[in-house]
């Protein structure tokens, strides 16, 4: 499997390389890179892991293979792998995207700040700010706990 993911990375180096805006932007190769390296990691013991990074190799290559010539269609296909990819270390690995916490207790300290605003200090303006700054520090720490134990993608 190591040499999977060696070769998927020397071609990601090289599709860096390839000074083409669109290119860099849709396929956000740091994202794929993440991605690659977990799938890397699991697919000893996953066979679902080992055939995304299978399916990776092959996408990679045809897009090298292209160079500047990408296709509307080469783009999709590369956001379902990725979607395919982020949705199975989500459900079966109980992996978490970068940032979930954050979005999450933003918007559940934004709620409750709603909330408060309106019983507590029956002001909306002065209770959104405090329930946003509180979902925003207990969310940020939870997403670098997460980090910290290798759970997020
Ligand atoms: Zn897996």
């Amino acid at each position: 499997m190591k040499e999977h993911v060696e070769k998927i990375k020397a071609t990601l180096t090289e599709l860096r390389k390839i000074d083409n805006k669109k290119i860099n932007t849709v396929l956000v190769l740091n994202k794929c890179e993440r991605v690659i390296d977990k799938l890397g990691k699991l697919a000893n013991e996953c066979r679902e892991c080992e055939q995304q990074l299978v399916e990776f190799e092959k996408h990679y290559t045809h897009i090298l293979e292209k160079n500047n010539q990408l296709q509307e269609s080469d783009y999709k296909h590369h956001k379902k792998l990725i979607r395919a990819a982020y949705s199975h270390l989500q459900k079966k690995h109980k992996l978490l995207p970068e940032g979930y916490y954050l979005s999450l207790f933003i918007s559940v300290g934004m709620s409750i700040g709603v909330m408060f605003g309106l019983t507590i200090f029956d002001n909306i303006a002065l209770g959104l700010p405090i329930g946003m700054c509180m979902g925003i520090a207990i969310g940020s720490g939870l997403d670098a706990d997460a980090k910290k134990n290798g759970k997020t993608i």
